[in-house]
């Protein structure tokens, strides 16, 4: 049922390539790998037949401290990466862009087997974003300027953009290139050095690419290691100026208030989502968005679009072709360049996902389709539709971080936008309308980051990406990122 493939032809699309062995599985630092301080390694299993990978060398406290000291001698006045032109480190980014397009077929194929995500979405999503993402900020770098502003008395004032320092970075495993692209490249665009953490069961593949681009020693620095360790160590340390996150709600808190205790260090936080959608017509294009939004990387997205609030009238259609629609999903091996849906990343996360479709069941929404585990296929989940949801029901408030599309019907516009909005989370949005007052009064009113007017997941390196409420603070990605990586000095001068 849950494969047409003879629809989708089967070339020419780009294919994996055969993995010889994984290189660069240790710490990197000053641009030289090393062992783990204490001499610990921990194993990355392919999700979608529990094979090891590799060996990753676990970075710990004394580890981060190593790489804290490299940034902070990288980033000193007068050294050699101070003194680059701003145009050069422009071109520097420009250069691992370039090595990331060289190795695209190789990238996206250890992206897949690392996280479980169909080959394809690897290739064309994770991949191309990451391009963009650097060669976006590649084009900032001689362009990050102060300003001379009129002040009262005898004085001018000029102002001028510095780097903040030492920037430490967290990301999760769902996405982990793109993450990677998206903290390094605004911080090497301002001029910082970094210290970044890569998600706990990730294969470590950026270091090669950063070394070969001519990056100097120090100013990309990756521990490996796990968020209670290497993780805390970043998020509490006295020589980092400033930390980007992205992950749970949860750390996110263990995030900024390390940082309040430690030096007050500037905090960047991208964390969950419960992402409501405003369905009112256009419904096929509304179908098929709203479920790329719920499916995508089998729900294990931030952007996750979980709460679909469709209007009464329109209700019992979207839900018929909304199970049609799931029918075209293709479960298989995410190597296959056929495969749309792979697996969930590991055990924990597959028992949590499988617990809140319980919950549903038990709870009282209607199991239109899915809501099992694929069988034999040990870490698979169904693509899942629950119509008749009500907003008390755990599946309506939790996030699921798992493929698992919520429908719920609505009567007023004033009480969807009311139930959108009772949510702790404020990531994004999104409203399907022809009507365009009603997509601008809809979307003025959605407490969202984001809100995405008949589109879903619509993420560009341009566009500034960041939660109200509980989904963060400060933003990503735009112009708007280049100011959580910049310090403003005033000169005022007596005239
Ligand atoms: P997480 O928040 O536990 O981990 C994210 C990152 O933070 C990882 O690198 C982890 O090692 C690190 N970390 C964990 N504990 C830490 C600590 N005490 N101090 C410093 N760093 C720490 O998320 P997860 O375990 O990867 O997933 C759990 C849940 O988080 C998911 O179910 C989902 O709800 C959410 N999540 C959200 C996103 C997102 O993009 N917003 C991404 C992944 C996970």
């Amino acid at each position: 049922e849950n494969g047409v493939a003879e629809e989708i032809p089967a070339l020419p699309f780009p294919q994996p390539v055969k993995v010889q062995d994984i290189r660069h599985t240790k710490i990197f630092i000053d641009n030289e790998w090393h062992t783990s301080s204490r001499g610990r390694t921990f194993p990355t299993f392919n999700p979608a037949t529990g094979v090891r990978i590799c060996d990753v060398e676990e970075a710990d406290k004394e580890d981060v401290d190593k790489a804290v000291e490299a940034a902070k001698a990288a980033g000193q006045r007068g050294s050699p990466w101070r003194r680059v032109d701003a145009s050069s480190r422009g071109r520097l980014l420009h250069k691992l862009a370039d090595l990331m397009e060289r190795d695209r077929l190789l990238l996206a194929t250890l992206e897949t087997l690392d996280t479980g995500k169909p080959f394809l979405q690897s290739f064309f999503i994770d991949l191309d974003g990451s391009i963009k993402t650097l060669r976006y900020y590649a084009g900032w770098t001689d362009k990050i300027h102060g300003k001379s502003l009129p002040i009262d008395g005898s004085f001018m004032c000029l102002t001028k953009h510095e780097p903040v320092g030492v920037c430490g970075a967290i990301i999760p495993w769902n996405f982990p290139l793109l993450m990677f692209m998206w903290k390094i490249a605004p911080a090497l665009s301002c001029g910082n050095t970094v210290v970044i953490k890569p998600a706990d069961p990730c294969i470590n593949m950026a270091s090669g690419l950063l070394f070969q681009a001519g990056f100097p020693p120090g100013v990309v620095n990756i521990v490996p290691g796990f968020g209670p360790t290497a993780g805390a160590a970043i998020a509490c340390h006295m020589n980092i100026d400033k930390v980007a996150f992205t992950g749970s709600t949860e750390v996110g808190q263990l995030i900024k208030e390390a940082a309040a205790k430690s030096n007050l260090k500037r905090v960047t936080l991208e964390l969950g989502g419960k992402n409501p959608c405003i369905v009112f017509a256009d419904l096929q294009l509304a179908v098929e968005e709203t479920q790329k939004g719920a499916f995508y990387n089998q729900g294990q997205c931030c952007t996750a679009a979980s709460r679909v609030f469709v209007e009464e009238s329109i209700h019992e259609e979207f839900v018929r072709r909304s199970i049609e629609n799931a029918k075209k999903i293709v479960i298989g091996d995410p190597l296959d360049p056929r495969t749309s849906h792979g697996p969930q990343i590991d055990r924990q996360q597959f028992d949590k996902i499988m617990d809140l479709i319980e919950s549903g069941k038990k709870e009282g929404a209607k199991l239109e389709y899915g809501g099992a585990a694929v069988e034999e296929k040990s870490l698979f989940i169904q693509p899942t539709i629950f119509s008749g949801v009500k907003d008390h029901m755990r599946i309506a408030k939790e996030e699921i971080f798992g493929p698992v599309q919520c429908i719920f019907s609505f009567k007023s516009q004033q009480k969807a936008i009311e139930r959108a909005n009772s949510s702790q989370y404020g990531l994004v949005s999104a409203v399907f309308t022809t009507n365009m007052d009603r997509a601008l009064s809809v979307s003025a009113a959605l407490e969202t980051g984001t809100v995405w007017i008949n589109c879903y997941n619509a993420l560009h390196a341009q566009t500034p990406f960041g939660g109200y409420k509980m989904s963060g603070n400060g933003r990503e990605l735009g112009e708007y990122a280049l100011a959580e990586y910049s310090e403003v000095k005033a000169k005022n001068t007596k005239t």
